[in-house]
């Protein structure tokens, strides 16, 4: 953060034109320190028995690849164009209208044409048109293939995806205006894909697959580790609110098991988010019986292995069924993240089930039904917690949170790729009095991305996470000016994640939540003391001490 300019400074040099006089095709890749993250370990590679480990280095020339490497990428593409009917069509039907090209944060934070979606896509339809339609191979051969947009795969073009497909962050909000539905993100999908044939990975990425691989969790927290973790949560939600929750671990036969990004367990404010399930957890416990456990092994909800690969995707997700059969559990509820939910919500059903082993969802303390769980078994926890609320089973202090106003962001995968949209929106306003939404081609469908999901929250790449969550940030600043927004809420874990630092960055009078950490902030617990601090140890409203005044 510190090799970055002032915000301001930063905001006044991004430039929109279009460059001068050289075509896309000739415009040669530049790899930028701030805009890439460091090249996948070996070690990690390997962990994943994916192909190709070996330590390379992007700024080098030499990316030390296979002799046959123009080979693997054709028979990969090959391959996905077979077998993935949408890829094949998106290749096809693009007219170029240009609908999407301002509607990705990474063109409007960098301004650099690459980053429009329609031209990211042209990176691979390019070397497609080349390789696999008729015009393109007559025309190549013609040596008039750039005439209709057909290059061959050569190492800049290479170069050039691995330096783009790492700069989107899969978050689908072009998509919502392309008139023919052609998803980027799936293109980019089978772009990280193919460069992972060759190893071409990123560091940020496969360490996180490889631990989730070993131990269950991105972070690598062992079984034990991650058990002491919620323990210590358990003293400091003793110190607030004066009572002990009794979190359960691998219960055998409990009703429910709950799942949720390692990410909450880790680091601040995530900390607070999973402090307020095992409050929201307790508080049901004592007063409906409510039974749910926690897994050691299934410690992940979210996957990393998403950003590689369909199959590593596949084998990350598979502990969680496997986890909730071994429990023999009813079904499974999930906590706030973003991917997982695209992942459970698009693909956990077919790729990893069918879970016929669990039962259809069911609230066991309001009867309802979550027919859309029906097929995955698995809830929102911001669904359950909304479905208690509607049904006044929450006994709530809503003026807790007085001294918050609080606008939600949408978290992309959530919002574009299940829908849920309204019950996060119903739980904080029936947990906070000060509510206030962000601008409407800003929110709900036509959310702006953090800037920094699908593994790209590194540090190495601060520039690009500021750049790209620029959009984001700049609708959080129109309500900070405008109703003193000082609180912005979320339901990811990516998001809690990153969003402090582009807080920081661009609005830094604005703080960063988890949709739980409110709930508990307010919830009222049987037996509790007079709470004087929320969560994060902050003095409640009315309680502040005066002394110095
Ligand atoms: S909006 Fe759709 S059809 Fe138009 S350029 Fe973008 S991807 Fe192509
Ligand atoms: S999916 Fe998101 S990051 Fe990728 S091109 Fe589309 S808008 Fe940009």
């Amino acid at each position: 953060m510190s090799d970055l300019p002032k915000s301001d400074e930063y905001f006044s040099q991004i430039d929109h034109k279009p460059p001068k006089l050289t075509g896309w095709m000739d415009t040669p890749i530049n790899i930028r320190k701030g805009m890439y993250c460091y090249a996948s370990n070996p070690k990690s590679v390997e962990t994943l028995g994916l192909p190709y480990a070996r330590p390379w280095n992007p700024l080098e020339d030499d990316w030390q690849l296979p002799e046959n490497w123009q080979q693997i990428i054709h028979e990969g593409l090959k391959e996905r164009l077979e077998r993935f009917r949408s890829f094949k069509i998106f290749m096809d039907i693009c007219v170029r209208c240009g609908a999407c090209a301002d509607k990705c944060h990474f063109f409007l934070g960098t301004g650099d044409p690459k980053n429009m979606p329609v031209l990211r896509a042209e990176l691979l339809r390019s070397v497609y048109r080349n390789d696999f339609t008729a015009a393109g191979k007559i025309l190549a051969k013609a040596g008039f293939g750039k005439q209709i947009g057909a290059r061959p795969m050569t190492l800049d073009v290479l170069k050039e995806w691995w330096y783009y497909f790492f700069q989107c962050t899969e978050c689908r909000r072009c998509s919502v205006f392309c008139p023919y539905g052609i998803d980027t993100a799936e293109i980019t999908i089978i772009g990280r894909e193919l460069l992972n044939l060759l190893g071409l990975n990123i560091d940020w990425i496969a360490t996180p697959v490889a631990n989730c691989y070993r131990t269950g969790n991105h972070l690598g927290i062992q079984p034990h580790a991650f058990k002491d973790m919620l323990e210590f949560f358990v003293d400091d939600i003793e110190e607030i609110t004066g009572v002990r929750v009794d979190p359960q671990f691998n219960k055998k036969g409990a009703d429910i098991l709950f799942i949720t990004p390692s990410g909450d367990v880790f680091a601040d404010p995530g900390t607070y988010t999973c402090m307020g399930y095992m409050i929201l957890f307790h508080f049901l416990k004592e007063k409906y019986g409510f039974d749910v456990t926690w897994s050691t092994y299934a410690s992940e909800g979210g996957n990393f292995g998403f950003f590689t690969s369909h199959e590593t995707m596949k084998r990350l997700n598979a502990k969680m069924y496997l986890e909730a059969k071994r429990l023999g559990v009813k079904w499974i509820l999930g906590g706030e993240c973003g991917h997982m939910w695209r992942v459970i919500n698009q693909y956990m059903d077919t790729m990893n089930g069918p879970a016929d082993f669990l039962e259809e969802p069911v609230s066991p303390i309001t009867g309802t039904k979550f027919e859309n769980a029906k097929s995955t078994k698995m809830v929102h926890i911001a669904e359950f917690t909304a479905d208690l609320i509607k049904h006044g089973k929450l006994d709530l202090d809503v003026r807790r949170n007085d001294h918050l106003k609080v606008t939600f962001h949408d978290s992309c995968n959530p919002a574009r790729g299940m829908g849920l949209l309204d019950e996060p929106r119903y739980v904080i306003k029936n947990v906070c009095n000060h509510f206030y939404e962000m601008p409407a081609n800003t929110i709900r469908e036509q959310t702006f991305c953090c800037g920094s999901g699908a593994g790209l929250n590194a540090g190495e790449d601060m520039e690009l996470r500021m750049a790209g969550g620029l959009p984001r940030a700049n609708a959080v600043k129109h309500v900070h000016k405008k109703h003193g927004v000082n609180m912005l809420a979320c339901v990811c874990a990516i998001d809690r994640a990153v969003l402090p630092a582009l807080m920081e960055y661009w609005v830094p009078e604005v703080d960063v939540t988890g949709l739980h950490e409110l709930v508990a902030n307010a919830l009222i617990l049987p037996g509790e003391n007079d709470r004087e601090t929320d969560l994060r140890g902050e003095p409640l409203p009315g309680t502040e001490d005066d002394t110095n005044e």
